[in-house]
């Protein structure tokens, strides 16, 4: 199944529910605009490489478009086309004032040097400087992009638009970024993993977690959660899954991670199973932090823990998504899981305007704050129409962007 077909099944779900007609789901579904563009960039031994570049703007009834850059080998149109409409559904669900965007670039950044990353980061800004902007499209950083890659994109930007840092968000913080926007997805997910075990009546210290990914996400909550007290029993990267039974000592991982490159490889502070394994240990809680696609029918049945939290972007295919449910197995949906990121980029973009800066402090309890109201929603719609958490989260999602698309004369 196709990125795309995936999240526009769980929209269709959702609609059936809320009994909307044809005509509107179409509108809904259908993206405002997709963008393909060349990034021909010179490589340091003077070669030119050429990559294609995408970003796809989904819908703006809500206000300005919003979403990440990706830069991975896998992204394509149709990857970014998902994503961008799982960002509309995203902000309506956390209530920002935004409508959902998405883009990338189909290559492998470690495969890059800074300087290569820089320069093909300049082109790609040459390519679509004029369809982005703060009140239009605002990125932010995903998968492959920091707030290096950040900086550069808005510099590259502002060179025909004069100052405006609003234009994206998860700069560095010394440049017109937010306090506390790097940690934000993983502390999200943290945050959110503490309401929904509130609500099932467990305790984290008898919830056994496992995490997969231990970049940004996986490892800002995996620290959240090991600091509240939940045993961590594993984590993974592409070196592999890192497990003790009595639990990991998170901390120590989180600095030995940073000081290798961002990777858990040669950490010899546990047992090192296989990558893959993580996904079926005997565990409470497990949080897929990586990739998308990674719990399909093929392994659904093999999955032992009894809830998951879609930390990344679209872990669960929609397949397996039936079996788990089928299961009793409790998933809370990446299009509120992973929230976090995109709220305090909203307050990123908040500051910037006002020329105004918050502390650590107030970022976080206006996280917290956003959060659990967009939980208490999501969970008590699930609880009052029976609903699955996800259809519930979608549901208000897009019941929100189709009464902006009707205030707004019906067409967004
Ligand atoms: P990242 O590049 O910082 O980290 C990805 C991690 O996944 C790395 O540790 C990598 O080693 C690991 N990984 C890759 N393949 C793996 C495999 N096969 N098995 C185990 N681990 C593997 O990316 P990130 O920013 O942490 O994003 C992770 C997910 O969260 C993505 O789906 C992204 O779209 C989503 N997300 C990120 C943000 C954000 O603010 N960064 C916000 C919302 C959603």
């Amino acid at each position: 199944m196709q990125p795309s077909e995936s999240t526009n099944l769980y929209f269709h779900i959702a609609a059936d529910q809320l009994k909307m007609p044809e005509w509107l789901r179409r509108l809904l579904i259908t993206p405002k605009r997709e963008v393909t563009v060349q990034v021909a960039f010179e490589r340091d031994n003077g070669d030119v490489e050429t990559v294609l570049g995408y970003r796809v703007q989904h819908d703006n009834a809500r206000g300005p478009m919003k979403g990440g850059l990706r830069y991975h080998p896998t992204v394509n149109l149709d990857e970014v086309r998902a994503l961008a409409s799982l960002m509309t559904w995203k902000t309506a669900v956390v209530d920002l004032p935004y409508g959902g965007a998405k883009g990338g670039i189909g290559i492998d950044p470690k495969t890059l040097s800074k300087k290569e990353l820089e320069r093909m980061t300049r082109v790609f800004v040459d390519q679509i400087h004029e369809i982005v902007g703060p009140d239009s499209d605002i990125p932010a950083p995903d998968m492959g992009t920091n707030h290096e890659v950040m900086s550069w994109f808005r510099n590259q930007w502002e060179k025909y638009h004069g100052f405006n840092p609003a234009v994206i968000t998860g700069k560095p913080v010394e440049e017109y970024g937010a306090k506390g926007r790097e940690e934000a997805t993983g502390r999200g997910v943290g945050l959110l993993a503490v309401k929904l075990l509130k609500r099932i009546n467990v305790r984290p210290e008898q919830c056994r977690t496992a995490i997969q990914g231990f970049g940004n996400v996986g490892s800002h909550a995996s620290k959240f959660l090991f600091e509240s007290a939940f045993p961590v029993v594993a984590v993974s990267d592409v070196s592999g899954t890192y497990f003790n039974s009595k639990g990991l000592n998170i901390l120590e991982m989180f600095s030995y991670s940073i000081k290798n490159n961002n990777r858990l490889e040669g950490y010899s502070g546990a047992e090192k199973l296989p990558a893959e394994a993580l996904l079926e240990l005997d565990i409470d809680l497990l949080i897929p932090a990586a990739l998308g696609d990674v719990i399909t029918k093929e392994n659904a049945d093999k999955i032992r823990a009894k809830t998951i939290i879609e930390a990344a972007n679209g872990p669960v295919d929609p397949e397996a998504d039936e079996k788990l449910a089928a299961r009793g197995i409790m998933i809370l949906p990446d299009i509120l899981a992973n929230a976090g990121g995109v709220t305090v980029s909203y307050f990123e973009w908040v500051q910037n305007r006002q020329h105004y800066r918050w502390s650590l402090d107030r970022v976080r309890q206006e996280l917290d704050h956003t959060l659990s109201e967009a939980f208490e929603n999501v969970w008590q719609q699930s609880a009052t129409l029976s609903v699955s958490l996800r259809t519930a989260a979608f549901m208000l999602a897009i019941g929100r962007v189709q009464r902006a698309t009707e205030l707004a004369g019906g067409t967004g």
